[in-house]
């Protein structure tokens, strides 16, 4: 037997394994993998959502500076995932970044997931809810202390839930 045989036999051996217990996989690396916002089709998002936070949320619009009523949310509790209501920022980590976005210094472990976004022709760290995929802003590297990075979010693809 070669050894492309064999490694190939080892690989259908894995795929069997993967297959024959379902989300295992995925769930390995994806915890939200099952989830059922991630079966909602385009459609059913437009009918869920107010007309911004859709074009925000599922196309990755983003909302007029200076136009969130977040801007000036400074109560103690959580911003979370318009879409899902995942928590994704505390409070306390939201700054004042003179940008007119909702800025915050770090976020919810596990909560967002990021790509590369190449939208405006230079590269953007794009970032997005773990749970329903839907687009929340972009994080850059011109942050305060202790971090450094400055999530600037967009106001209308959160919700705030105050402690
Ligand atoms: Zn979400």
């Amino acid at each position: 037997m070669s050894t492309l045989s064999l490694s190939r036999r080892n690989f259908l051996m894995a795929t069997a394994f993967a297959s024959a217990v379902p989300g295992l996989a995925l769930a390995a690396t994806d915890p939200y993998a099952t989830s059922p916002f991630r079966r909602l089709a385009d459609g059913d998002w437009k009918k869920r959502l107010p007309d911004a936070a859709y074009e925000v949320l599922r196309h990755e619009d983003t909302e007029r500076p200076g136009s969130s009523p977040l801007l000036g949310e400074h109560r103690k509790g959580a911003f979370a995932c318009l879409g899902c209501g995942l928590a994704l920022f505390k409070s306390e980590w939201k700054f004042e970044s003179g940008t007119g976005w909702p800025s915050f210094y770090t976020a919810i472990p596990g909560a967002l997931a990021k790509k590369t976004d190449l939208r405006i022709g230079i590269p953007r760290n794009e970032y997005h809810c773990a749970q329903c995929l839907g687009h929340q802003g972009h994080v850059f590297d011109d942050g305060p202390r202790p971090t450094g990075l400055r999530y600037c979010n967009n106001g209308v693809a959160l919700k705030f839930v105050p402690a």
